[in-house]
Formats: C-alpha cells, sequence, structure tokens
C-alpha cells in the first residue's frame, strides 16, 4: 500500500494508474475506520483494479460546536486496518494540504443540502461537496463509493458529479450494522454502554415503517406517526426528524405508489451523540434487495464494534 501525503503524489499515481490502464475507485473516508468503511473499500476491490481511500477529516464540513476537534482519529489502526484489506493508495492528506491558504471557492449543492440534515446542520453538505469535488478533481476516479448510511449525502454527491460533470460513477452500498440493527458509525464509540443499549431504537423505528408498508399502509404521514411512537419508548432518546421522503429528491410524499420508491430516514441525540440512519421503504411487498440493502455484521467484537 502506498501512502500519499501530497496532492503531486497523488497525480503521479493516477497517472501511472492511466498508463498502465488500470481503473481507479475512490473510497473517501474521515478515518476511524470500522467494517462499515471496510465493505466500501471490499466493494471497490470487485469492481476497479486500483483502490483508493482518502482519510481526511474535513473541518468544513462540521459546523460551529460540532465535534471536529475531538473526532476520534487513529491513523495508524487504520493505516493497518486498509493495507490488510489489500487498499493500493491511501490519501492522508493535512488541512493545510487540502485546502491552500485563502481557498474561497465552494461548492453549493442547492435545495438537497438545506433539508433534514442540512436544516439540522447548516453548512454541513456544502462542506462535504466542496471536499468530495476536490477529490475527484484530484483522482479522477472511474468509480466512488458511499455508504446508504448516509443516504443524504449519497443523494447529494451523485447530484454534483452530474452537475459539474465529474465522469465518475457513484455507488451506493449497504449500510452495515450491529446485530442489534444499529448502524455502524465512528460516533457510536461516544455513546455509554446505557445509551449504547438504547441506540438501536432508531433501526426499529425504520422496521416498523417498513413492516406497516409491506402491510399496505399508503400514508406517509401515518408510517412518520408509527416512527414517533417506537423512538417516543425510549424518553432519553431525541428525535430530529423521523420522516418518510421519496427516495430520490428527498421531497415529502403524502401517499407511498407501487414502483415509486420512498425512503424513512431518522436523526436523534442519544445523550449528547447525533445518530442518523435510514431505509427503503417499498409499499405492499419486502424491498427489492437493491433498495433495502441492508447487512447484519457478522463480527461484532470486530473494527468498529462496541469495545
Ligand atoms: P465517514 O468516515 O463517516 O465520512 O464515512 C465514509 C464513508 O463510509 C461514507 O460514504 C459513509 O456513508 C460510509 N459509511 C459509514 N458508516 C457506514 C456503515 N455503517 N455502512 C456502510 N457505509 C458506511
Amino acid at each position: 500500500m502506498e501512502q500519499l501525503g501530497s496532492k503531486e503524489e497523488v497525480r503521479q499515481a493516477v497517472a501511472q494508474a492511466r498508463r498502465d490502464r488500470k481503473t481507479v475507485a475512490l473510497v473517501p473516508t474521515m478515518g476511524a475506520l470500522h467494517e462499515g468503511h471496510l465493505s466500501l473499500t471490499r466493494a471497490a476491490r470487485k469492481r476497479a483494479d486500483i483502490v483508493a481511500v482518502s482519510v481526511f477529516v474535513n473541518p468544513t464540513q462540521f459546523g460551529a460546536g460540532e465535534d471536529v476537534a475531538v473526532y476520534p482519529r487513529d491513523l495508524e489502526r487504520d493505516l493497518g486496518l486498509l493495507d490488510a484489506e489489500g487498499v493500493d493508495l491511501v490519501f492522508t492528506p493535512t488541512v493545510e494540504t487540502m485546502y491552500a491558504a485563502g481557498a474561497s471557492t465552494t461548492v453549493d449543492p442547492g435545495t438537497l443540502g438545506t433539508v433534514l440534515e442540512g436544516a439540522v446542520r447548516p453548512g454541513h453538505f456544502g462542506g462535504v461537496a466542496t471536499v468530495v469535488a476536490k477529490l475527484f478533481a484530484l483522482f479522477m476516479p472511474d468509480l466512488a463509493l458511499f455508504g446508504d448510511k448516509d443516504y443524504q449525502q449519497l443523494l447529494v454527491i451523485r447530484t454534483l458529479a452530474r452537475d459539474l460533470d465529474f465522469p465518475v460513477t457513484i455507488v451506493g452500498c449497504p449500510t452495515v450494522r450491529e446485530l442489534d440493527g444499529l448502524a455502524i458509525s465512528s460516533r457510536n464509540a461516544y455513546l455509554s454502554p446505557e445509551q449504547r443499549a438504547i441506540a438501536p431504537v432508531l433501526y426499529r423505528a425504520l422496521s416498523e415503517a417498513v413492516r406497516k408498508a409491506e402491510h399496505g399502509q399508503t400514508s406517509a404521514s401515518a408510517l412518520e406517526a408509527a416512527m414517533a411512537e417506537v423512538l417516543a419508548c425510549e424518553p432519553s432518546v431525541e428525535p430530529d426528524y423521523a420522516v418518510v421522503r421519496d427516495a430520490e429528491a428527498l421531497e415529502p410524499v403524502e401517499l407511498l405508489l407501487v414502483g415509486r420508491p420512498a425512503r424513512a430516514l431518522v436523526a436523534a441525540r442519544v445523550g449528547t451523540t447525533r445518530l442518523i440512519d435510514n431505509v427503503a421503504v417499498v409499499l405492499g411487498g419486502r424491498a427489492p434487495a437493491e433498495w433495502q440493502r441492508a447487512v447484519v455484521h457478522p463480527r461484532p467484537g470486530g473494527p468498529g464494534g462496541m469495545s
């Protein structure tokens, strides 16, 4: 595995791959790697000759009072995990490398960046879109892989690639979960044992919406009420939203329609830790595998587990 610290090193490594007629897949991360991230590198390995991972805690996507300073970082451990996965290139820039002094140009993701997570975290998706556009410009990857876990982010990036003409295929990958349904996240490490025990209520709420839709409930507001009811079972959990939206634009829907994918999305605070999760919701039948795409994390004690 080659570790790259500068943009020039990235350009050279990518140019070499091009000369060798190899395809390049990029997996952007903020480090503190876990099974969710590793699932993306494995999916990349299946699809491209060269797998590149970036590890960069991007300050511009954190708002005032958010956790950029204390965001978990362990580069040595991350490098060991990526090496063991057979990753070819890992880009570990500093903030100063990524953002030249005086950098002032940003990417505005438009309306999609202002709803749900964007409403609770103003500026967040602008920061995400800007850093991902910069990574795309540097790597010019054939494909880039992102988790369904951050579903709105995935949509923002698909839209960005389309609108800014990046010739990259965006691949969404299934959410990796703990055995009790909790979506694996670097932020789960902040949870106390008591909070960790109640955190799966988010997935239970989402699963209730899926179940009701499977049984023919067409009303989005009824599904949202069902999710709110499940979340209320844990009074210490403070929901920011629990909604059913159109799966492509995240616009509100009144009724689920056959063949029209919808998405249930939840964000809630468990103590001071904010968790997000989402699932596909399909009327009148089980979500097709490519919509639902939840897989159970097989090793609770593995990376990103509860330790
Ligand atoms: P992050 O390091 O949190 O910025 O995440 C980097 C990438 O990993 C993003 O595309 C996330 O959506 C993805 N990711 C994070 N957690 C999971 C998970 N539990 N399952 C699948 N992908 C994930």
